[in-house]
């Protein structure tokens, strides 16, 4: 198993439109970026690509880069779920949180869960969003900006196989021999625990 997690803050501005988990909410500012600046699916990324140890998103998309300007995040969001794909991560459960003192997020979680879920090919029973306030302290507070934290679980075969880290050139995890000797260890472990006792 293996833990993630991503932060991130964009300003709050006029003239831009407010997209987070890829929904458009109604509010007189937007957040300032090179993409959409959706700031919930960037901590999503971040946290989806520190588990993996693949970087994170200026890394992969920098913002100097043409391809990416006004770009949906959503979009971003994809291509990080088909990277961890193809280095053979599954995504347990995402749990992310939005900090902001306005809007009220409450109306657009469900279209958010759906959203990131969607991207990441995932059922929305393993995709969480929660909003919450810093009670008009900080910047969030005086509304200069919104944060988001995102934390997420990522699994993959080789933490079915006990002994892979331990025997580079072959599984033997799930056979015979080897476990039985790893048990053994873990025996006598308990074993001098009890003489402690
Ligand atoms: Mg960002």
């Amino acid at each position: 198993m293996r833990v993630g997690q991503g932060y991130d803050v964009h300003r709050l501005t006029e003239g831009r439109k407010l997209i987070l988990g890829g929904v458009e909410v109604p509010f007189d500012k937007g957040l300032l970026g090179h993409s959409d600046a959706d700031v919930l699916v960037h901590a999503v990324m971040d946290a989806l690509l520190g588990a993996g140890a693949l970087g994170d998103i200026g890394q992969h998309f920098p913002d100097t880069d043409p391809a990416y300007e006004g770009i949906s995040s959503i979009e971003l969001l994809r291509r990080v779920g088909a990277l961890l794909e193809e280095k053979g991560y599954v995504v347990e459960n995402i749990d992310a949180t939005i900090i902001a003192q306005r809007p009220k997020m409450a109306p657009y979680r469900p279209a958010m869960v759906r959203n990131i879920a969607r991207a990441l090919k995932l059922s929305e029973d393993r995709v969480s969003v929660k909003a919450t306030t810093e009670e008009g302290l900080g910047f969030t507070g005086s509304g200069q900006g919104i944060a988001s934290w995102a934390i997420t679980l990522l699994t993959s075969p080789t933490d079915y196989c006990y002994d892979y880290k331990m025997e580079a050139d072959r599984c033997s995890g799930c056979c015979h021999g080897e476990s039985q000797r790893h048990g053994a260890v873990n025996n006598q472990v308990e074993e001098e625990d009890h003489e402690d006792l």
